[in-house]
């Protein structure tokens, strides 16, 4: 795959704004691969969780990363997550790291060691939707499209709390609601590659849109703003 091949699009916005699953259906649509930075800065968390590195400790947990080797898996999809020899695909997703992943997602030394890590995956995986809080901001300022994607947060409390029970999950409105707006205030108000519209980027409201009404959206811009050649045909072609 040649460099001139590549198409970056990146995503970025807070949580509950369906950033991820329009990640991996625009991603279908257009051959492209899916890049998840909210995993890394998740692992980081479980390290701190699980090894007892302090979670403000940035220095030292971008070391214990870089000895371990934090690693994606692309022969499968989606891609899973490997630190050393251990497999964080779903460790991840629990709670106790949703409480902790904030606070050591605002640490200089580890956003430096996470954005590197981007940009290398980057290289060898030039054709990428890449989701997160800084990838148009900070990671990849030059991609071919950038979108932010943004709902009110009481808009994406519900759809937190739907997903939730109808996994099963226990889930209180107010409670979920006061979590993501604490995690908005943190990812918000750090120093170092802030949550932020990057300037240029095109905004997305999905308070008011089906999540197919936001992939159809964004397929449109990418496909105005991208040869032709350089992504999977529309889908009207690949089902004549
Ligand atoms: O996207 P996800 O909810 O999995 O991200 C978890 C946390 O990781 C976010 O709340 C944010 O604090 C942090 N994050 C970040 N920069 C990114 C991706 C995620 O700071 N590019």
């Amino acid at each position: 795959m040649s460099v001139a091949q590549g198409v970056v699009v990146t995503m970025d916005g807070p949580a509950g704004t369906g950033k991820s699953s329009v990640a991996w259906k625009l991603a279908q649509r257009l051959g492209l691969e899916v890049l998840d930075t909210g995993a890394m800065y998740r692992a980081a968390a479980v390290v701190s969780i699980d090894e007892g590195v302090p979670a403000d400790d940035g220095t030292a947990l971008a070391a214990r990363i870089a000895e371990e080797g934090l690693a994606f898996d692309w022969s499968c999809r989606p891609p899973r997550l490997l630190l050393g020899g251990r497999d964080l695909t779903e460790r991840i997703r629990d709670a106790d790291v949703n409480v902790v992943v904030s606070v050591v997602a605002r640490q200089a030394p580890l956003r430096a060691a996470l954005v590197d890590a981007q940009r290398a995956i980057g290289r060898a995986h030039p054709r990428l939707v890449t989701e997160g809080r800084d990838q148009g901001s900070v990671v990849f300022p030059e991609a071919v499209a950038r979108f932010y994607l943004d709902a009110h947060p009481e808009v994406r409390a519900r759809r937190r709390v739907e997903q939730m029970r109808s996994q099963g999950r226990p889930a209180d409105y107010e409670a979920v609601l006061r979590a993501i707006q604490q995690r908005d205030h943190l990812d918000e108000t750090r120093s170092d590659g802030p949550l932020v519209c990057p300037e240029g980027a095109q905004r997305v409201d999905t308070s008011m849109l089906t999540l197919d009404q936001v992939v159809d959206e964004l397929e449109r811009r990418v496909r105005a703003a991208v040869p032709v050649d350089r992504l999977a045909p529309p889908r009207a072609v690949q089902t004549a």
